[in-house]
């Protein structure tokens, strides 16, 4: 009898149906003998909107509002599916992770976690029943509700399996595993079976939504198998552990960068906002670094979050939007994760120029390349890297 771990994202909950669904796969873990805890995303589309709403009223990513407004979702879910499992005979009832606890400090937005008390867990999976806890998030010493960063389910999911000694932490999704590339854009990627840790952490990292970073990085930290796998149809699903690599792993895309200029007085000032951006995991690229200023790309999306808190930090003197000021195109990031060739960079190059884009600039890694194109036609692009390292085996 094994203690499992069952993550359900957002496509996975999205209706009642999917909810009897869900269920179901619950009930199939627990006939073959094994416990589970189940942990929920909102329904999806659900936070999305509450992350609007919030930023309509002006609460964004660190206030303690933007938290207690975007954690909302969770709660619904963890309901539905418990009383969907009651349905079917199975002892459920959902608990919100502040009710356990699952306490955090109090960095709003983006908490981590500090401790998990798992006594209730324990009592209740003990006595034959299937908890349903809220992904996401967490509560501060102050009795504040805190979240995980977008995508923050996974952490929940991994943070518990570390908690309780689960044989397997599965995050059930809408895609069956990890793929060589995101599958919704490259049709013809391919599922890789097995990925170790650091290439799943680079791919999360560089932009493949799958799994949420900070849940690999946690899973890594704590030594917790994790297994994609889809609610939608059977299949084996793609394990993360600790495997060899030996070739170009996959592909990932983060689309959508503009370019700031941000001034400050000295060096100083400098490596605290890099220590800054890091702390509040902020991603980020360095274009151009002098005495008195440094040029970045950032997402779009993020570019107020941002902004504001390097206002408000202090650090800084100036910043300048330059993709808006001088209506520059939004670029976009491929990244090839894995061992690559020498002729790498170069049979890239020649890959673009057959479909008609010229890459910005590429930059070689020890384990990655980075190629970054013009947003407007990175699909292309990615589709075109792809069947070059991957489909034709060019790695
Ligand atoms: P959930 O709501 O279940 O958490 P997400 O939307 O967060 O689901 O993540 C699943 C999505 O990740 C897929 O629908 C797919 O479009 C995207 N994705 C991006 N890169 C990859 C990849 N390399 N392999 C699989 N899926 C990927
Ligand atoms: N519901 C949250 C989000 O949409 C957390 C998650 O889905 O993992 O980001
Ligand atoms: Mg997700």
């Amino acid at each position: 009898m094994s203690l499992i771990v069952q993550k359900f994202g957002g496509t996975s909950v999205s209706n009642i149906d999917r909810i009897r669904k869900v269920a179901l796969i619950i009930k199939q873990e627990i006939d073959n003998g094994n416990m589970s805890v189940v942990v929920v995303s909102a329904m999806s589309g659900v936070t999305n909107n509450l992350v609007s709403l919030a930023k309509q009223l002006g609460a964004f990513e660190g206030d303690e509002e933007y938290d207690a407004i975007v954690s909302s979702g969770e709660q619904i879910t963890a309901g539905l599916v418990a009383q969907s499992l009651k349905e079917l005979g199975i002892r459920s009832r959902s608990f919100t992770a502040w009710q356990l606890p699952i306490v955090t400090d109090d960095s709003f937005g983006k908490a981590n976690i500090k401790s998990i008390n798992t006594y209730a867990l324990k009592e209740y999976v003990k006595n034959g029943g299937v908890p349903v806890i809220t992904g996401f998030q967490g509560v501060c010493d102050g009795a504040r509700v805190t979240t995980f960063g977008r995508g923050g389910s996974d952490m929940t999911a991994v943070a518990i399996s570390a908690a309780l000694g689960a044989e397997i932490c599965d995050i059930y999704t809408d895609v069956s595993g990890v793929f060589t590339a995101d599958p919704m854009i490259v049709p013809n990627a391919k599922i890789i079976n097995s990925i170790d840790y650091t290439d799943m952490l680079e791919m999360s990292y560089s932009g493949a939504k799958v799994l949420q970073s900070r849940a690999v990085e946690y899973a890594i930290n704590n030594d917790v198998i994790m297994r994609v796998k889809s609610s939608f149809i059977n299949g084996e699903g793609s394990i993360i552990g600790h495997f060899e690599t030996k070739s170009v792993v996959g592909l990932a895309l983060s689309d959508n960068l503009e370019r700031i200029s941000v001034f400050f007085d000295n060096e100083d000032h400098f490596n605290k906002i890099v220590e800054f951006f890091n702390e509040n995991m902020i991603k980020f690229d360095i274009s151009v670094k002098t005495d008195s200023y440094m040029t970045i790309f950032v997402n779009k999306d993020e570019l107020h979050n941002i902004t504001e808190s390097l206002q408000y930090s202090g650090l800084v003197r100036k910043i300048e939007y330059l993709t808006r000021m001088n209506n520059e195109p939004q670029l976009s990031k491929i990244t090839i994760i894995g061992h690559k060739t020498p002729e790498l960079v170069e049979q890239v190059e020649l890959t673009l120029q057959s479909v008609n884009i010229k890459a910005r600039n590429i930059s070689q890694f020890r384990t990655k390349v980075i190629v970054w194109v013009e947003s407007c036609c990175d699909k292309i692009a990615l589709n075109a890297i792809h069947n070059f390292c991957i489909i034709n085996g060019n790695d």
